[in-house]
């Protein structure tokens, strides 16, 4: 490393990129990596609009920062829970899906023992390559507070960004599910000045974050109608079942990324429903009691809309007129309300966009994917000599868990194994996790 290089630039800083600084952080003393984590939110935080009470980690808790890496981790949840003094009543609770309000706290527990490699409030804004003897040997990153760092390897784990439905941009009264809390928040303050209440809301889609949403406003106003609309019949039970389970496991990842290119897309095909446009069964049930008890009872709040599509969707000023079609009959239904909710998902950002001047060398499938080594570094032209890694935004390469909690641990430990075996140093060191 020479003068003021760091040996790691981390961007982003949820969970992945959390769980590398735990792992860098238990590196022996005399083998310290010089390592900072740029974070553009001005303090930690999961998801924190989606932090809706009772809301369940859809992972086991065994799944954290560090166990599958370091089971003898200090930062574990396990640890955590005794910090706190809630071991004993969380094995008494029974199970495996502490709420994501506890893992939330888990994680900014975390992230406070690592606070002193993070800058908070900084986005990085673009890289640049550092050319020497006609190889990029490092990277420097622009960062939002005028300031550049250089560093020898970079790991992106920037997370996904929020998709809204084709053609329908947020607005006042159309919201994504993302920022869901602070802009209830906001609704709430708007209403109490005026004495009223929200009186109805439009929920779109069908996924986990959708039922979860339906679920929130429906306890939150007792005084509103919620409307669920989405394209199925009804909604579709998440496959937890261990066989198919196996899918997120650290092992997979090899299988996933040795495995020719057709059967990726294959066994990405067969287990969507592993996590995508499906919720938890209880929660399944739970709504579907809810809407039957107001059938009995003649008074009917939610509203379950299946088989049916957005239309169009207009902001008025006091309301937004949402028009929906019946698939199956074909008929056309507005919908006055206060609130548009997408929960319509997530999306990649192409790591291009950071890149800029370095992102022709990276080389891509036929399908324009980036191609990435087994150890999450970017394949590039061979004069670039610096590490580029990517954590998240890898599901066509290294499966499913590529941007879920299941394997930041394990994961964690391949980056910094590559980091260190690229650095000369041993990589089978306990902290490093795996060589690679
Ligand atoms: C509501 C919700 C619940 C979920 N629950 C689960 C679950 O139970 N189990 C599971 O496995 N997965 C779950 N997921 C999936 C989720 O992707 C993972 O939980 C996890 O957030 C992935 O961590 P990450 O660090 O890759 O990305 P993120 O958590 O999205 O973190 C990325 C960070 O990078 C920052 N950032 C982005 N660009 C820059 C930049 N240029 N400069 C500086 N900072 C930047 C962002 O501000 C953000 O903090 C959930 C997702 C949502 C939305």
């Amino acid at each position: 490393m020479s003068r003021g290089e760091l040996d790691l630039l981390g961007v982003g800083f949820g969970p992945a990129n959390l769980a590398l600084a735990l792992a860098v952080d238990e590196l022996p003393p005399d083998d310290r990596l010089g390592a900072l984590f740029c974070e553009r939110q001005p303090r930690f935080g999961w998801h924190r609009g989606m932090l809706l009470p009772g809301a369940t980690l859809q992972v086991s808790f065994l799944k954290d920062l560090v166990t599958q890496r370091n089971p003898t981790s200090p930062a574990s949840f396990v640890a955590y829970l005794h910090e706190r003094g809630r071991l004993a009543d969380f094995v008494n609770a029974k199970t495996f899906f502490p709420t994501r309000l506890e893992f939330h706290d888990y994680l900014e527990w975390a992230a406070a023992r690592v606070a002193g490699s993070v800058r908070y409030g900084t986005e990085v804004t673009a890289l640049r390559p550092v050319r020497e003897d006609g190889a990029v040997r490092a990277v420097e990153a622009e960062l939002s507070d005028g300031t550049r760092v250089r560093s020898r390897d970079v790991v992106l784990a920037t997370g996904l960004r929020a998709r809204m439905p084709r053609g329908v941009p947020r607005g006042p009264r159309v919201w994504h599910n993302h920022t869901l809390l602070g802009d209830l928040r906001a609704l709430d303050e708007a209403h109490a000045a005026t004495g009223t209440a929200p009186r109805s809301f439009v929920v779109l889609g069908a996924g986990q974050s959708a039922a979860e949403v339906v679920q929130h406003l429906h306890a939150r106003y007792p005084g509103a109608e919620v409307h669920s609309v989405f394209r199925s019949f009804g909604y579709a039970p998440a496959d937890d079942s261990p066989f198919a389970n196996r899918v997120f496991d650290p092992a997979a990842v090899d299988e996933f990324h040795t495995a020719p290119p057709a059967v990726r897309e294959d066994l990405l095909r067969r287990h969507a429903g592993t996590n995508y446009s499906v919720v938890d069964q209880d929660l399944i049930q739970e709504l579907y009691r809810t809407e039957y008890a107001e059938t009995v009872a003649g008074a009917r709040r939610l509203h379950v809309h299946r088989a049916s599509e957005l239309l169009e969707v207009r902001e008025e000023e006091t309301a937004v007129a949402v028009d929906v079609l019946d698939r199956t009959s074909g008929a056309v239904r507005r919908l006055r309300a206060d609130v548009l909710v997408c929960a319509t998902g997530f999306e990649h950002l192409d790591p291009a966009v950071l890149l800029g001047e370095l992102a022709p060398a990276v080389r891509r499938d036929a399908a324009g994917r980036v191609l990435v080594h087994r150890d999450h570094r970017l394949v590039t032209d061979p004069d670039v000599t610096c590490g580029i890694h990517l954590m998240g935004g890898t599901e066509h390469s290294h499966g499913l868990s590529s941007s879920l909690l299941s394997n930041v641990a394990p994961r964690a430990g391949e980056v910094l194994a590559s980091v260190r075996r690229r650095r000369g140093a041993p990589a089978g060191a306990r902290a490093g996790g795996l060589p690679v």
